[in-house]
């Protein structure tokens, strides 16, 4: 019987998962992956094997309405294809872990409780990430769980760059920067090594260009600083949220617009950004091939955004010796990274033209005294790998804690 560990990234509207199967020496191996999309809507089911073959793509009934009902559709699809295999544990991504959690942490009632302290940090997020985590452990209650924090990876950076400047007594209460997609991050940091060894003791920028954007500066494979700060609106210019904005323009929202709190939070969240500057869409394709003035500013600020973002964490770091791209944009957009590198030619890239459009590894010229890279990101296999790693069941100290699907 074979056994597997299973992951999860829950959302408001969707749950996405990764099946793995137990590593017999050391890497884990990929079953399948796949989401539930339009939980609340029309929900949808869909699922690839590791050759990105179509396993299932299915409309679910409506009453998959939330995140147990999508639990539920998953568990159903689970025991029709794995019956009988074992779960040897479930990993989560969890946006928030705030100051105390440094690193993924096996989940008990303590933690939880814990986790759910920090909703108010994370109001979008974090209450879907405990919920699949609450809907597992009444499900499956044998089955151990790990929690995977985007922030950990950052804690350990300077106090001046977790600071927010506002009275200490604020601060106390947890308004602090802790920076996100740590989960993408630490799989760069642990990959440089095989893919980019002369630079992964370095100084190194790492620019996450997905729907939410945001930039690593790593010093000898740590997070010293990152863009995003308290919560996932600050920094670069998004999908849908604005990125860094005078904090003056929000008081004018409530104070001379008389917008009401939800009405801020769904205009920064959702409203802003690529999909605000453009009016058109917050996805990159569609702004690319759009001859619209105001497609063609929405991307001239993304790339001016992160070309002046990371002017200041090459500042940080006192010049870097390497700048990656990674997630959707970072990975497919040869333009907007032809475009970005270039901004940041000052800093000594020289990018190589043809590996770009190759999509690298590397991307810049052999004599290119800061070297550019393409490296796809792997949130899921990290959380696969913290999650054997935390429960033993990974390698050689391996540790089969079970129960059926
Ligand atoms: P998420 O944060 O949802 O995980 P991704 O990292 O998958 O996001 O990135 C999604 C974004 O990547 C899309 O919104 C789209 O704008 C962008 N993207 C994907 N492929 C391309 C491409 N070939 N060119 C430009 N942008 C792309």
């Amino acid at each position: 019987m074979d056994d597997y560990a299973i992951v999860l990234n829950a959302g408001s509207s969707s749950l996405k998962f990764c099946v793995y199967r137990r590593p017999e020496v050391e890497a884990w191996r990929l079953e399948a992956r796949g989401q539930i999309e339009g939980i609340g809507t029309s929900p949808r089911f869909s699922a690839k094997d590791a050759q990105d073959q179509r396993l299932a793509d299915d409309g679910l009934d409506r009453t998959v309405n939330d995140g147990r009902g999508a639990l539920d559709a998953l568990a159903a699809w689970l025991r029709s294809r794995y019956g009988g295999a074992r779960v040897l544990g479930v990993g989560h991504r969890v946006v928030h872990g705030g100051a105390r959690y440094a690193g993924p942490t096996v989940v008990t009632p303590a933690v939880l409780e814990d986790l759910r302290a920090l909703i108010p940090l994370a109001p979008l997020h974090q209450p879907h990430n405990l919920g699949a985590i609450e809907a597992v452990s009444e499900r499956l209650p044998g089955v151990p769980q790990v929690a995977c924090f985007d922030t950990s990876f950052h804690r350990g950076q300077p106090a001046v760059a977790e600071l927010v400047p506002l009275p200490r007594d604020i601060c106390r209460a947890g308004v602090q920067r802790y920076g996100f997609h740590g989960l993408s991050y630490d799989y760069i940091a642990s990959v440089l090594p095989q893919v980019a060894p002369e630079i992964a003791d370095g100084r190194v920028i790492v620019a996450h260009l997905g729907s939410g954007a945001s930039l690593c500066a790593l010093k000898n494979g740590r997070s010293i600083d990152s863009s995003l700060g308290f919560t996932a609106l600050d920094g670069l210019c998004m999908g849908t949220r604005p990125g860094a904005i005078d904090p003056g323009v929000i008081l004018y929202l409530f104070q001379s617009l008389g917008l009401s709190a939800s009405e801020v939070e769904t205009m920064l969240y959702k409203k802003s950004g690529l999909l605000g500057i453009s009016g058109i869409s917050n996805d990159m394709r569609v702004l690319l091939e759009s001859a619209e003035p105001d497609a063609r500013l929405a991307v001239d600020y993304f790339v001016y955004r992160a070309a002046r973002e990371i002017g200041g964490l090459a500042a940080v770091l006192g010049g870097i010796d390497g700048l990656v791209f990674t997630a959707g944009i970072g990975e497919n957009s040869a333009e907007i990274r032809r475009r970005i590198s270039g901004a940041c030619s000052w800093l000594g890239i020289d990018l190589d033209q043809d590996a770009n459009l190759r999509k690298g590894p590397r991307i810049s010229r052999a004599g290119s005294r800061v070297s550019a890279w393409v490296i796809p990101t792997n949130e899921e296999l990290m959380i696969a790998r913290h999650t054997g790693a935390l429960l033993g069941i990974s390698g050689p100290r391996l540790m089969a804690r079970t129960t059926g699907v």
